[in-house]
């Protein structure tokens, strides 16, 4: 049996803290049980950010690149697992860790000069350098700054 948290323990980050499955699943319960691993999502994902995960089921890596929610992953899926393009394709959001260089009153800003949502604020505080801040209703969960930060302190989960 595949001890899987002894398993997340030595897994490479990929900025996608909770094996966020992939946008538009319809059941990500039963995703394992109806993926047939056919790859096919994974060589149509216009930016290449689809992976083999976990018993080589498709997992999100953001370290490559971001989602453009282009619905290419959907639409290669044989086994209809993903919902409409008119429905949201995830309630993902980004996740500031506490390793982050701002939070540590080292200068950055590189994860919002990505985000085109604008969802990355910096504020002000006594004592500190401008200090990071995710307005949850503005992010997409699209994992563009995930690799522009130098620390890895991003991630994108499933609230
Ligand atoms: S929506 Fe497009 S970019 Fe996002 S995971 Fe699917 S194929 Fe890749
Ligand atoms: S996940 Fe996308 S929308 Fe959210 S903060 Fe990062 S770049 Fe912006
Ligand atoms: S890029 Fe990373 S280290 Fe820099 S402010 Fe953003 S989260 Fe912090």
């Amino acid at each position: 049996m595949v001890d899987l948290s002894r398993r997340r323990l030595f897994r490479r980050n990929t900025g996608n803290s909770d094996n966020l499955s992939l946008p538009w699943i319809k059941n990500a319960e039963s995703f394992t049980d109806n993926c047939t691993r056919c790859g096919l999502c994974v060589d149509k994902c216009q930016t290449k950010i689809i992976v083999n995960g976990d018993g080589g089921f498709p997992s999100i890596d953001f370290t490559k690149d971001e989602c453009t929610f282009c619905y290419q992953c959907a639409e290669a899926c044989p086994e209809g697992l993903f919902l409409s393009k008119e429905e949201p394709p995830w309630q993902a959001k980004a996740k500031i860790e506490a390793n982050c260089l701002a939070i540590n009153n080292v200068e950055c800003r590189s994860c919002s000069d990505m985000c085109d949502a604008m969802a990355i604020g910096f504020s002000f505080q006594v004592g500190k350098v401008a200090q990071p801040e995710i307005n949850l209703d503005e992010c997409t969960g699209c994992g563009a700054c995930v690799a522009s930060c130098p620390t890895s302190s991003i991630n994108v989960s499933n609230l």
